[in-house]
């Protein structure tokens, strides 16, 4: 049976509390000024997002927002979620999810056995989604998961339906052409459809696909300006920073923890992250998020510190090099306990970080962060952003990289990769610089170093970077994006039966 979302709309920001801000507006009357044509376009139809979870993953913590902020303009929006108790059909849909990134591991082979399953949960949802709906309304379904559903709406009752699909891989291998090979029968019923980037779209719907980065909400605890003393005080409640007298906020619950010289988390203690240039990753305990290849060039970057082998002009060049410290922060492993691939890569790491020499092992940081509170998570991502004298995100393949546009937005100046999404995102050298081979310690020590030596060129990197996510990566530009969309699939859709 198919579940609508209640959103809790007592914490709301509304645009007018963005517009309060000068910095948000502009962007904020864009939009409104936007929305009043498009509006004529869409009418009064509803419109109903589908996904396949209210809790967990990117499209599940975009979505209130996004929802809200499309109901104050005026639009009838509701958001339903797919249930089943068939965990079959959640393998099926991860597998497709593995297949479209080229995992190698996930079995290409998908039957008519895998179709019929994949059918049969959408049709029960559909039959009990049917009794809300009208005619003239649009299904705007969320990734591969609720497809069929919106296949059987569409032809069952002549509505409209727009996909925007999360994921995608800019190559073409055996694994993504079977699983499209699979999904195009229910994709090109669409009426129109959202990729993160050009390289995402299958050919079969060229014309019909149109681009919608993701986007960062900055008013969220993740992404909001913070005073300074509110940073410090993040810090201690998190148990990152000692605090030297009273402070007013309590500890949070969960605290963030530090591996240990014994291999174990435990309480962190003083790591001078208020005191010592900081080199950031935080991400999931992903290999794709390329951890080892980010330890392997920040020591090699130590070993040429250490040795002097590439000699840095001024003194306080040298100090800052030789104080920077690498700090690789993810999810609390006892939050992640259902994905033995997370846990295998960060038992690695420890493993790594265990055998490193004693001089370089104080030079490296590995946090478990606390994911029971989505605000205390969120702050303290926030402020380690803030507080990174270089963000990094090495990743080997990447769908899109929000932790990019998050330290883009508080204007650092992110080594990236040129995996696709970042590429999406960083221009090299512009507002960002991008490594070409993630696994090479030279390239990235050197990169490393150009970055830390020149803070002046960092700062405009990081004008640039937050400039770029200003003008593209708010949610305000998401929310005018869906707009164009519905509209488009209004004014363009095609005949149900077509
Ligand atoms: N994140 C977090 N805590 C962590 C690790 C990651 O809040 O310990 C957040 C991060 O800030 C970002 C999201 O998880 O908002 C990851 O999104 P991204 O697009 O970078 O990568 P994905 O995990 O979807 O591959």
């Amino acid at each position: 049976m198919i579940s609508f979302v209640p959103i809790d709309e007592t914490k709301r920001i509304r645009l007018d509390d963005y517009a309060l801000d000068p910095q948000f507006s502009t962007v904020v009357a864009d939009l409104r000024s936007e929305f009043d044509p498009l509006r004529a376009r869409i009418g009064n139809r509803r419109v109903f997002m589908v996904n396949s979870t209210a809790r967990g993953g990117g499209v599940a913590e975009m979505l209130p927002q996004l929802v809200l902020l499309l109901r104050e303009l005026g639009l009838d929006v509701e958001w339903v979620t797919l249930q089943t108790d068939d965990r079959a059909f959640f393998h099926l849909t991860k597998r497709l999810h593995n297949l479209i990134h080229d995992d190698r591991r996930a079995s290409p082979i998908l039957s008519a056995e895998d179709a019929r399953l994949y059918e049969s949960v959408n049709k029960e949802n559909a039959d009990s989604l049917r009794p809300h709906l009208r005619p003239d309304d649009i299904l705007v379904v969320h990734d591969p998961q609720p497809l069929p559903l919106a296949v059987q709406l569409r032809a069952e009752l002549g509505l409209r339906f727009l996909w925007r699909c999360h994921i995608g891989f800019d190559r073409h291998t055996d694994a993504t052409r079977s699983a499209w090979r699979f999904l195009r029968p229910y994709v090109e019923r669409c009426d129109h459809a959202l990729f993160s980037a050009p390289e995402y779209i299958p050919s079969f719907l060229a014309g019909r696909a149109s681009i919608s980065h993701p986007a960062i909400d900055p008013m969220s605890h993740k992404n909001r300006e913070l005073a300074v003393h509110k940073m410090v005080g993040i810090l201690c409640n998190a148990g990152l920073q000692p605090a030297y007298g009273p402070i007013p906020t309590p500890d949070f619950e969960d605290q963030a923890k530090v591996l240990g010289l014994d291999g174990e988390f435990g309480p962190a203690g003083e790591l001078g992250l208020l005191f010592r240039p900081m080199v950031l990753q935080v991400s999931r305990w992903d290999r794709l998020k390329g951890w080892q290849g980010l330890l392997d060039g920040f020591l090699r970057l130590k070993q040429q510190v250490r040795e002097n082998t590439v000699p840095v002009p001024r003194e306080r060049n040298q100090r800052r090099l030789e104080l920077a410290r690498l700090v690789l922060a993810g999810p609390d492993p006892s939050s992640i306990q259902d994905d033995p691939e997370g846990i295998a890569v960060l038992d690695e790491l420890c493993d790594a970080c265990a055998h490193l020499d004693p001089r370089d092992r104080e030079d490296v940081v590995v946090l478990s962060l606390p994911m029971t509170s989505r605000k205390d998570n969120g702050l303290i991502v926030n402020v380690l952003q803030r507080c990174a004298s270089v963000v990094v995100q090495n990743s080997l393949r990447e769908g899109f990289g929000l932790t990019v546009t998050e330290a883009m937005w508080k204007g650092q100046a992110v080594l990236g990769t040129t995996a696709c999404g970042i590429r999406q995102q960083i221009r090299d050298g512009i507002d960002g610089v991008l490594t070409t081979d993630p696994e090479c310690p030279d390239e990235i020590a050197q990169h490393l170093r150009a970055l830390l030596v020149n803070p002046a060129r960092r700062h405009r990197m990081g004008r640039f970077a937050r400039r770029h996510v200003y003008e593209d990566l708010l949610i305000f530009r998401q929310v005018a994006r869906y707009l164009r969309a519905l509209a488009r699939v209004v004014s363009e859709g095609r005949h149900p039966t077509a």
